[in-house]
């Protein structure tokens, strides 16, 4: 369906980190995923290739706070066959076509006895939409309500080649260790099967964000999460209580590849370091951004912010859950997500990163007036033109404000100065000895 496109985009731009990305995405696509199975362990297999992460499994059973793991679903076929032996959907096409966590089935059925099973969009009616029952029991199929349509009274065959028995829930984890042990948490939920945006934009995202970092030197050390939504992330939250303390703040990749603008929904905590430095890179970056306020709805910072564990994880996203018609159908395809769009939401991670990793606090150590800037070579260091006058007002905000109580965030905020050049002129005080790192 999508090879044709996929070809030709990959053959006018296969270098890109954003063709890479997209690459990846495109490789991941096909496969069923679901909140456990097989799915979930070929897609980490994957990622393996790219990063070296750790798959964990934890058994069906196991109590994890409120919930329990569930049994693994696994499924290899599924089609419904009319009286004539045609098979008229067929899980072979699109793994939507099936309720994921379905029940095995195996019977003949009126279409009275079917409809019932069936899930369509009436206002879309060419899509499938995707549909799951994780915690009741159930069998059903998703078609495109044109379908739904044509059918006719019969005697139908349905079977769904499935398995639900105790397994483990499976998820991926990769830590990269920085100078102190103070994390950051990103993570990405693993879940959905053939979903572009919802899904494998966060994966492709993330995997490539820590791919970057793997290469930049880093203050904090660096957590990245594969794991199914809800189910997951209570799991890994249950089985890493202790450790969580030191996750000082994090980011929910998803829905980063279509051609939205930006939008960044804060942690519980509203105005924790993380929501005022991605609040304060996304305004730099374009105004049409938007910062939300948080919900208890979403993904997984649903979770990561519950109050027992109220951590400073908001969610970034393009376009969001619900915004976009496509969401939770089978238009959230590959030609849904672009290359271009991938790689600016990675360009725009690495920033919130980078200016996360600069915003230390300093100390003046010259506050009793202004110290002479001309005798260590600070006055007027490029010549007079705008740049220069420019670059003095940030030292002098950063003499200013360094008193040990803000960080150059606060400072970038306070004096309307580009982040950027805030933190040379404190580079440069700290070159010259009249300020010293903080934290
Ligand atoms: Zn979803």
């Amino acid at each position: 369906m999508h090879t044709d496109k996929f070809t030709i985009k990959q053959s006018v731009l296969t270098n890109s980190a954003g063709e890479k990305m997209y690459a990846l995405a495109a490789e991941m696509f096909p496969i069923c995923r679901s909140i456990t199975g097989n799915g979930v362990r070929q897609s980490l297999d994957i990622i393996k290739k790219h990063l070296p992460i750790d798959i964990n499994e934890v058994p069906t059973g196991r109590k994890v706070f409120d919930w329990e793991v569930p049994k693994e679903w696994n499924i290899k076929n599924a089609y419904i066959k009319n009286s004539q032996g045609e098979e008229i959907i067929s899980f072979k096409n699109s793994n939507l076509h099936v309720l994921n966590y379905s029940v095995p089935v195996h019977k003949h059925v009126s279409l009275d006895e079917l409809r019932p099973h069936l899930f369509f969009l009436q206002d879309q009616p060419d899509w499938i939409p995707y549909r799951t029952s994780y915690y009741k029991e159930d069998w059903g199929f998703c078609i495109s309500y044109n379908q739904f349509k044509t059918l006719t009274e019969d005697v139908y065959e349905v079977f769904i080649d499935s398995t639900l028995e105790p397994g483990h829930l499976t998820y991926g984890e990769y830590y990269l260790r920085g100078a102190v042990e103070d994390e950051v948490l990103i993570s990405a939920h693993i879940c959905h099967p053939s979903l572009a945006n919802d899904n494998l934009s966060g994966i492709s995202v993330a995997v490539f964000l820590a791919k970057q970092l793997e290469k930049m030197p880093r203050r904090y050390s660096y957590r990245f999460l594969f794991i199914p939504g809800t189910i997951g992330a209570i799991t890994w939250l249950a089985v890493n209580e202790k450790n969580a303390a030191k996750i000082k703040h994090g980011l929910v990749l998803s829905l980063l590849g279509d051609a939205g603008n930006f939008t960044y929904k804060k942690s519980r905590r509203d105005t924790a370091e993380i929501d005022r430095i991605v609040s304060a890179v996304l305004m730099a970056s374009d105004s049409k951004n938007r910062v939300i306020d948080f919900i208890p709805y979403g993904y997984d910072e649903r979770q990561y912010c519950s109050p027992g564990f109220n951590m400073a994880v908001g969610c970034l996203s393009r376009s969001t859950y619900g915004q976009y018609i496509q969401y939770h159908t089978s238009a959230d395809n590959l030609d849904f997500i672009r290359p271009e769009f991938l790689e600016g939401s990675l360009n725009m991670t690495v920033k919130i990163i980078e200016t996360l990793e600069a915003n230390q606090k300093f100390l003046n150590l010259n506050p009793m007036c202004e110290p002479q800037l001309g005798k260590r070579g600070l006055y007027n260091l490029r010549g007079g033109n705008n740049d220069s006058k420019e670059f003095q007002m940030a030292l002098l905000w950063v003499l200013n404000l360094s008193d040990g109580t803000h960080s150059l965030l606060d400072i970038h905020v306070r004096s309307k100065m580009n982040f950027d050049i805030v933190k040379e002129a404190a580079n440069s005080l700290l070159e010259a000895k009249l300020v010293r790192e903080i934290s």
